[in-house]
C-alpha cells in the first residue's frame, strides 16, 4: 500500500522533542515557541508571528481581530476546507463565495469585486495546492475597497508570489501544521502571522484567553487581568519542538517533494491534454509541492480511475465538495455569480501521494498505475 500521505519525519524532532519534556515548562510561548516564532518572523519579515494550536484556530484568531459581527460579509472560494469558512461563521458572518479559476482552483480574482457589498468585511484567499492566488489585483481591490485580506495559506509554506513568501502579502495569514501538510508540529498546529501592525497586541491578548499576559511576560506591565474577549490559542511546547526539528530540514523537506511532484509531470504529460488536464503554475507563482493533482474528463472516469487505484492499493484522493452545496453552507453562504467552474472541476480532481520519504520506486508504482488506470477507462464515456 502507498499510502495517500504520511506525516513529516526527519529523525531531528526526537532530540528537541525529548528536550521538551526535560525541560521545567511544557506549557505555551516556551522556548520552542519563541524560536519557531522567530523563524518565521525572519523568513516572512512579518512583525509577528504567534503559533497556534492549528489553521483553524489561527483563522477563528484572525476573525476575532477583524471584529466580525453579526451580518458582516466575508468572501472566499466554495473550494476550500471548511474551516476557512467556519472560523468566519463563529463570528456571525455571511460567507459569499466566489467561483475559482478552473487553471489553478483559486478564486478567480477577477470576479471578487463584483462579490462586494457595504457589508463586506474581508477576503479570505486561499492558495491552493501552496499555488498563490492572483495577489497583487486582490489587495488592489482590499485598497479601493477598505476591506482587509486574510491568506489562507494552510498549504503554502515556503511558496512564493512574484518572489514574496505567501503569507507576507495580506493584512493577515494562517499556516496549518496539520499531519498532511508539508511540515508539520506532531500532528496539529497552526501559526497566525500579522503583517498589519495595528493588529499585533490584541492578538496577543485574543491568545492568552483575553488578558494581558503576554505584556506582563516582557515586564510591560506589573500585573496581569482580563482585558478583551479571548480563548486559548497557544500550543503547548512539545508540538512548537517538534515543529522547530523540521523547521532546521525546510529546504531538505522541500527538495524532496519537489522530486516526486516532477517525476509525476514528466511521468504523466504525455498522457496530456487528450486524456489529463495537468496542474498549472503561473509565471507570477513559486509552489512548494504541496500537492500533485491532475484532472480527468469527467466524474464518471475519474470514479472509475480512483477505484482502480484503490484496487492497486494507490493512495489517491479526490478533494473539496464545494461548500456552497453543503448543508452549511447552503444555509450560512451564498454564491455570488454563476458556479461556472467550481463544481466541475472539483469532480474531475485527483490528487497523488506526495510525502517526505516516498523512495523512487514508489514514485514509479504511482505512475505505472496512473497510467494503467487511463488506459482501462480511456474507453468510458462522460
Ligand atoms: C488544512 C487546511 C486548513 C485547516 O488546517 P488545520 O491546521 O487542520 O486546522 C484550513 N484551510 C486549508 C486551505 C487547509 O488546507
Amino acid at each position: 500500500m502507498i499510502p495517500f500521505n504520511k506525516p513529516p519525519y526527519t529523525g531531528n524532532e526526537d532530540k528537541y522533542v525529548i528536550a521538551a519534556m526535560r525541560s521545567s515548562k511544557m506549557s505555551g510561548d516556551g522556548d520552542f515557541t519563541l524560536k519557531c516564532q522567530a523563524w518565521f518572523e525572519q523568513f516572512l519579515a512579518c512583525p509577528k508571528a504567534l503559533l497556534t494550536p492549528s489553521c483553524t484556530q489561527a483563522l477563528e484568531m484572525a476573525a476575532i481581530l477583524l471584529d466580525i459581527k453579526e451580518g458582516d460579509e466575508v468572501i472566499m472560494p466554495s473550494f476550500t476546507f471548511v474551516s476557512t469558512a467556519n472560523a468566519f461563521v463563529l463570528r456571525g458572518a455571511k460567507i459569499v463565495f466566489v467561483d475559482v479559476r478552473p487553471d489553478t482552483m483559486n478564486v478567480n480574482e477577477e470576479l471578487v469585486e463584483a462579490a462586494v457589498t457595504d457589508k463586506t468585511v474581508a477576503i479570505v484567499v486561499v492558495h491552493y495546492a501552496g499555488i498563490s492566488c492572483e495577489m497583487d489585483t486582490i489587495m488592489d481591490i482590499a485598497k479601493r475597497k477598505n476591506i482587509f485580506v486574510v491568506e489562507d495559506a494552510a498549504q503554502g509554506m515556503l511558496s512564493a508570489y512574484k518572489g514574496r513568501p505567501l503569507g507576507s502579502i495580506g493584512h493577515m495569514a494562517a499556516f496549518s501544521f496539520h499531519e498532511t501538510k508539508n511540515y508539520t508540529s506532531g500532528g496539529e498546529g497552526g501559526l497566525l502571522i500579522i503583517n498589519d501592525t495595528q493588529f499585533v497586541s490584541r492578538a496577543e491578548v485574543i491568545r492568552e484567553k483575553g488578558t494581558n499576559r503576554s505584556q506582563f511576560f516582557r515586564g510591560m506591565i506589573d500585573k496581569y487581568t482580563w482585558v478583551d474577549i479571548g480563548s486559548s490559542y497557544l500550543p503547548g511546547e512539545l508540538q512548537a519542538a517538534y515543529l522547530y526539528g523540521q523547521l532546521e530540514r525546510v529546504d531538505e523537506i522541500n527538495a524532496a517533494r519537489n522530486t516526486i511532484w516532477v517525476a509525476y509531470f514528466e511521468g504523466l504529460k504525455d498522457l496530456a491534454p487528450d486524456f489529463i488536464e495537468l496542474p498549472f503554475i503561473p509565471e507570477s507563482c513559486t509552489g512548494n509541492a504541496h500537492m500533485f493533482y491532475f484532472k480527468l474528463p469527467s466524474i464518471t472516469i475519474r470514479t472509475a480511475v480512483l477505484r482502480f487505484l484503490s484496487e492497486a492499493k494507490i493512495g489517491a484522493v479526490f478533494h473539496y465538495i464545494p461548500l456552497h452545496s453543503s448543508p452549511a453552507g447552503k444555509k450560512l453562504g451564498r454564491f455570488n455569480g454563476v458556479d461556472t467552474y467550481t463544481t466541475k472541476e472539483s469532480e474531475r480532481l485527483v490528487r497523488l501521494p506526495v510525502w517526505f520519504g516516498m523512495r523512487a520506486e514508489e514514485i514509479q508504482r504511482v505512475i505505472d498505475c496512473v497510467r494503467s488506470a487511463i488506459r482501462e477507462t480511456s474507453c468510458l464515456k462522460g
